[in-house]
C-alpha cells in the first residue's frame, strides 16, 4: 500500500485550482496532456486520436475519443501545485462542467482559433460567469489554416461582450509567441516542446511587439488609474504594476487575459501556465463561499483551516468498483477516521481515507485542509451536492448544484436472471454518480427506461452496465422524453366519500373541492396556488390538513390527461375545501384535492410538449444544400447560416424527436466531415 503523505507539502497560497473548458474539439484534452508532460506529472504524452490519453482513463473515453467524467489531476509547476479539473466539451455532459465550476478558483477557456466562440463555449462561458470564475483564455490550433487569433478574441467581445486581452502574440510561422509584457520571445523545441528558449523580442520583431504591449497596457489602463496616470504622462509601466493590475482585473471580471498556441503542435503551452501561477487567483483569494445555517441566516464560510470543518461533494465515482467521493474542503482539516454529517440529511458517516487525487490513480493523505479538492473512501450516502461537517458541529449548508432534467429515454430489460438480480445495484450506482441520469419504470410494459441527457450519454451508460457492472442488457429504441400542458383554463369540483372498511378498522373519508387549472406561457414552469377558503366557515385546518391540501394539489401533475407526461407550464389553485366532520381527515382532503385537480385536467385536455433542441451544423460548403434540405424535412427551423473559407455554418431549432439518428446521417450526407452539436432549449409543442 503506498505510504500516507503529510497533507500539501504546501502552502496554499501555492495551489491553484483550475479547470479547462471549451467546446467540444477545440483542444482541451491536447492542452491538458501538455500540461501535464511539461510539469513532469505525465511521462509521455498520449494523444487524444490514439486513445492514450492520460485524463480520458474511462474505457468509454477512450472508445469513443472524448472526455466524459471529469477528472482532477495534480501537478508541479514552478514550486507550485496545479489541480487540473479537466471538463467534458460533449453537451450531453454539460452538468459536469458545472460542478467543476463550482468549486474552482480559476478556469481556462480554450478555442479553436479557426472558429472562434462556439455554442459550448458560450454554455461554459455563462457557467462561469454564475459562479463568478476568473479565468484566461487558450487560442488553440494556430497551426491550422484560417486561424486567426484576433478575430477569435472579438467573437468573445461580441458574444459575451467581454474584453480578452492578449498577453502572448503569436509568430505563426516560426510557431513561437512574443510575451507582452516580458518583452521576450518563447521558443518550444525538443521532440515534444518541452525546451522552452526565452531571448529578447528581435528587431523585425519589435514594431508589432510595441503595438500590442501598448495595447495591453492602454487596455489595462481603462480600468486602472494608476496605470492610466503612467500612460498619461507617458512614463514606464513596470512589469510588476502590470501583473498585479491585470491579476487583480481578472479576479474582478473585467479583462480576460489571452494567451495562443496550438496544443498539438506543442507551441505556446508554458508561457500560459507560467501567467495562470501569476494571474488566477489561490484557493486564499478566492471569496469565501457562502452558506446558510441551520436557521436559514447566511453564514460566510472563511478559507481557514483551523476553523470547523465545511466540506462540499462534486462527484462520486467508483474506483476498483468502490465508490469514492471527490469533495473541495471550504473551511477546516478533515482527517481519515472523522466522522462527518450531512446538511439537511439525518446520516453520520465515518471517513475511511482521505486520497489526493490524480485522475485514476490516487495516494492517501494525513489530512486534507480547506482549499484542497480531494477524494474520499468509504462513504455510502455522501452524494454530489452534499455539503459536509463535523459530527456535533453546526450544520452549514452551501448551494446545490442544480441537475438537468434528461430528455431522452431508453428501455431496458436484463438477458437474464442473473442479470435482473444484478440490474438494481448497477442502476443504483450509476444514478448516484451522474444526478442528469434517472430510472423510470414504464407501466405498461414493465421494462425500466433509463432517461438521459441525450444519445451518446445513454449509449455510454449502457455500455459502462456491461463493462463495469457485468449486467447484460436488452435495449430498445432511443425515445424522447415528453411533457404535457393544458388546453383550456377549467374549474372543478371533485371529491371523495367512502367508506373505507378493513378488518382492522373501519373509517369515512369525506371532502369536497374546487380547483382551476390553467396552462401558462411556454417555459413557465409549474405554480401551485394552494390558499383556499376551508369550510364550513370558520374551520380552523390543522397544519396536517394544509400540507394534505398541498400534495392534493400538486399529485396529478406527474401525469397529464394525453399520456401520462409530466406536466409542464400549468397553474394550479385551490380555491375551496369544503370539510365534513370527522371524515375530513389529511388523507380525505388530499384525495379530494387531487381528484378536483385531475377533473379540471381531464376537461381541459392536454396538449403534447417535446424538447427543443437549437443546434448547430458546420459542414462544408459543397454540401450545405443536401444539409439544408434534410434539416428542413425534419421540420427544423433555421435561424442562421453562414458561410466562411469554404466551410457552412447552420443554425436551427429543431424538435429532438426528429434529430435521432442524426449524427449517422450528416456522417454520410459529408462523408464525414459534417459535425454537429444540440442543445436542450426548452419544451414545446411541435
Ligand atoms: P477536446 O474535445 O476539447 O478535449 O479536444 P481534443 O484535445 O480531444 O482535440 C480534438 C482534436 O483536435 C484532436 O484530433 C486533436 O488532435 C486536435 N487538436 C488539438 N489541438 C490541436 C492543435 O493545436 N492543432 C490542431 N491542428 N489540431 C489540434
Ligand atoms: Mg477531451
Amino acid at each position: 500500500m503506498a505510504k500516507a503523505k503529510q497533507g500539501v507539502a504546501l502552502s496554499l497560497d501555492m495551489v491553484r485550482n483550475i479547470g479547462i473548458a471549451a467546446h467540444v474539439d477545440a483542444g482541451k484534452t491536447t492542452l491538458t496532456e501538455r500540461v501535464l508532460y511539461y510539469t513532469g506529472a505525465s511521462h509521455k504524452i498520449g494523444e487524444v486520436h490514439d486513445g492514450a490519453a492520460h485524463m480520458d482513463w474511462m474505457a468509454e473515453e477512450q472508445a469513443h475519443g472524448i472526455t466524459i467524467t471529469s477528472a482532477v489531476t495534480q501537478c508541479p509547476w514552478n514550486g507550485h501545485l496545479v489541480q487540473i479539473v479537466d471538463t467534458p466539451g460533449h453537451v450531453d455532459f454539460t452538468i459536469e462542467v458545472e460542478r467543476s465550476m463550482r468549486i474552482l478558483d480559476g478556469a481556462i477557456i480554450v478555442m479553436d482559433g479557426v472558429r472562434g466562440v462556439e455554442p459550448q463555449t458560450e454554455t461554459v462561458w455563462r457557467q462561469a460567469n454564475r459562479f463568478d470564475v476568473p479565468r484566461v483564455v487558450f487560442v488553440n490550433k494556430m497551426d491550422r489554416p484560417g486561424a486567426d487569433y484576433e478575430k477569435s478574441l472579438e467573437t468573445i467581445q461580441t458574444r459575451f461582450k467581454n474584453v480578452a486581452i492578449p498577453v502572448t502574440y503569436p509568430l505563426v510561422e516560426a510557431c513561437e509567441v512574443i510575451h507582452l509584457i516580458e518583452g521576450t520571445v518563447y521558443s518550444f523545441g525538443g521532440n515534444l516542446g518541452e525546451e522552452v528558449a526565452v531571448r529578447p523580442v528581435g528587431d523585425d520583431e519589435r514594431a508589432l511587439y510595441e503595438e500590442h504591449r501598448d495595447n495591453l497596457i492602454m487596455t489595462i489602463g481603462n480600468y486602472d488609474e494608476e496605470v492610466e496616470e503612467l500612460v498619461l504622462m507617458e512614463e514606464e509601466v513596470p512589469n510588476t504594476l502590470i501583473w498585479e493590475s491585470l491579476k487583480k482585473l481578472t479576479a474582478a471580471g473585467k479583462l480576460r487575459p489571452a494567451f495562443v498556441g496550438s496544443a498539438l503542435r506543442n507551441w505556446g503551452v508554458q508561457p500560459m501556465l507560467d501567467a495562470v501561477l501569476k494571474l488566477l487567483p489561490s484557493p486564499l483569494e478566492t471569496p469565501p463561499a457562502i452558506g446558510l445555517d441551520s436557521d436559514g441566516e447566511q453564514v460566510i464560510i472563511e478559507m481557514k483551516s483551523e476553523e470547523p470543518l465545511v466540506g462540499l461533494a462534486f462527484k462520486v465515482q467508483l474506483f476498483d468498483g468502490r465508490r469514492h467521493v471527490f469533495a473541495r474542503i471550504y473551511r477546516g482539516t478533515l482527517l481519515p477516521g472523522d466522522e462527518i454529517a450531512i446538511g439537511g440529511k439525518d446520516t453520520i458517516e465515518r471517513v475511511a481515507r482521505v486520497f489526493g487525487v490524480d485522475a485514476n490513480r490516487k495516494e492517501r493523505l494525513l489530512k486534507a485542509v480547506a482549499g484542497q479538492i480531494v477524494l474520499l473512501a468509504g462513504l455510502r450516502t455522501l452524494t454530489t451536492g452534499d455539503t459536509f461537517f463535523l459530527k456535533d458541529a453546526e450544520s452549514v449548508l452551501l448551494e446545490r448544484i442544480e441537475a438537468r432534467e434528461p430528455v431522452m429515454g431508453l428501455a431496458i430489460e436484463p438477458m437474464s436472471a442473473k442479470d435482473a438480480e444484478k440490474i438494481e445495484s448497477a442502476l443504483t450506482k450509476m444514478t448516484e454518480e451522474d444526478p442528469t441520469l434517472r430510472v423510470d419504470n414504464d407501466e405498461e410494459t414493465g421494462q425500466q427506461i433509463i432517461k438521459g441527457m441525450g444519445e451518446l450519454h445513454l449509449q455510454i451508460a449502457f455500455e459502462r452496465m456491461s463493462r463495469e457492472f457485468d449486467v447484460q442488457v436488452r435495449v430498445g429504441k432511443p425515445s424522447v422524453v415528453h411533457r404535457e400542458t393544458l388546453l383550456k383554463k377549467v374549474t372543478a369540483m371533485g371529491g371523495v366519500d367512502r367508506v373505507l372498511d378493513t378488518d382492522a378498522l373501519q373509517m369515512t373519508l369525506r371532502c369536497d373541492c374546487e380547483a382551476t387549472v390553467t396552462p401558462l406561457d411556454r417555459g413557465a414552469g409549474v405554480v401551485v396556488n394552494c390558499e383556499p377558503v376551508w369550510l364550513p366557515e370558520g374551520y380552523e385546518p390543522t397544519e396536517e390538513q394544509r400540507t394534505a391540501a398541498e400534495e392534493g394539489c400538486s399529485d396529478p401533475l406527474v401525469g397529464g390527461p394525453l399520456e401520462g407526461a409530466k406536466l409542464e407550464d400549468v397553474e394550479v389553485t385551490l380555491h375551496r375545501v369544503i370539510t365534513f366532520g370527522a371524515g375530513s381527515s389529511a388523507q380525505a382532503i388530499r384525495i379530494a384535492a387531487a381528484n378536483a385537480v385531475r377533473k379540471a385536467m381531464n376537461e381541459a385536455g392536454g396538449l403534447l410538449l417535446q424538447p427543443l433542441m437549437s443546434v448547430e451544423v458546420v459542414v462544408p460548403d459543397e454540401n450545405t444544400g443536401t444539409v439544408l434540405g434534410d434539416l428542413q424535412s425534419r421540420g427544423a427551423l433555421i435561424l442562421g447560416h453562414e458561410t466562411q473559407d469554404g466551410v457552412s455554418t447552420i443554425t436551427a431549432e429543431c424538435g429532438l424527436t426528429a434529430l435521432l439518428g442524426y449524427a449517422t446521417q450528416l456522417r454520410s450526407q459529408t462523408r464525414g466531415r459534417g459535425q454537429f452539436v444540440m442543445e436542450f432549449t426548452r419544451f414545446d409543442a411541435l
